[in-house]
């Protein structure tokens, strides 16, 4: 095998608490992590000659050593002492620095692909090891699903799937850094954080009536001070019969559960139209679950 095609799939937080800071900078997390359908598209190919090329389908994302796939290969290639060429092409459908892992998931992705693309049968343990050293949020990117994150992110404790839900993203036209965000945050004048353990066993009890009126994220007022459209959005996405919306991550993107796909379609239509968003999607809730046991019947 020469060439491997990966499906990288973004995640949204249905909470997330900030509950410490360490020496080093890095917040101590708890959140509950969800992946989703919409993917960017990773193919790895082989080459003749030695070295990481990348390619992707955005003018302005680097396809160089600055695009965290160059990391992740760099690291797989070195830990497995393999010397060799690849190339890897991205289709980007994530909105990047949105809040939604696509980054991270890209980088899952080329992991994932290339232990495969080598045959090297490294656990998905140690690819998840591997990833924390280019991303806190590689792990759960190679884990998926429903799952607590806790530590920098990398405590990944998984969870029984969600019942399929539509989601709908809609990303206001700016870029929000992580870092940013993080340094306007001050734990202490945190006023709400999300009822977390409570959260994991409505999970649990797949009550869906709970999981949409409960979610939280510390996050949100620190990005909303800084950009107060993403208030409006999510506003206005209960208005067009949201059954619950938040931000997700260090956002901008808003995300809202939808009973149907065809109310998230209509509102979908609402954000590009009306409110010229450039950035909208309707997706819906990856389901682990599901797929494995696809995979048992297919086999
Ligand atoms: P997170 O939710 O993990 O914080 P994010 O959605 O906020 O992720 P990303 O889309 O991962 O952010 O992008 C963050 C930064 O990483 C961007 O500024 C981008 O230029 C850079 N970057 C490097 N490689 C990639 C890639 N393959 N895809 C997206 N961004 C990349």
């Amino acid at each position: 095998m020469d060439t491997i095609i990966l499906k990288a799939r973004g995640k949204i937080n249905l909470t997330l608490d900030v509950v410490g800071k360490r020496d080093n900078g890095y917040h101590d997390l708890r959140m509950i992590m969800q992946t989703i359908n919409l993917h960017d598209t990773i193919t790895i190919t082989k080459t003749k000659t030695e070295g990481i090329r990348i390619n992707n389908n955005l003018a302005w994302l680097p396809k160089d050593d600055k695009n965290i796939t160059y990391k992740a290969a760099a690291k797989f290639l070195e830990e497995s002492n393999i010397k060799a060429g690849i190339y890897i092409d991205i289709f980007k459908r994530i909105p990047v620095a949105a809040g939604l892992a696509g980054g991270s998931s890209d980088a899952a992705a080329v992991l994932v692909g290339l232990n495969k693309l080598f045959g090297t049968h490294y656990s998905k343990r140690q690819l998840m090891k591997m990833g924390v050293e280019i991303g806190a949020d590689v792990p759960f990117c190679i884990l998926r699903g429903t799952a607590l994150a806790e530590g920098i992110g990398e405590v990944l404790t998984p969870l029984p799937s969600l019942p399929p839900m539509h989601i709908l993203l809609a990303k206001p036209n700016i870029s929000v850094s992580t870092a940013s965000v993080y340094k306007a945050l001050n734990i202490a004048e945190i006023e709400k954080h999300p009822e977390t353990d409570d959260y994991v066993e409505a999970i649990k009890r797949q009550d869906i009536d709970y999981m949409t009126t409960h979610m939280g994220n510390v996050l949100e007022d620190v990005t909303i001070k800084m950009h107060p459209q993403i208030e409006e959005i999510k506003q206005d996405m209960i208005r067009m019969g949201a059954l619950g919306s938040m931000m997700s991550g260090s956002g901008p993107t808003v995300f809202g559960i939808f009973p149907s796909k065809y109310e998230a379609t209509l509102a979908a239509e609402y954000f590009k139209n009306k409110c010229g968003l450039r950035e909208v999607h309707v997706t819906s809730t990856f389901c682990k679950a599901k797929r494995e046991g696809k995979r048992r019947h297919e086999r």
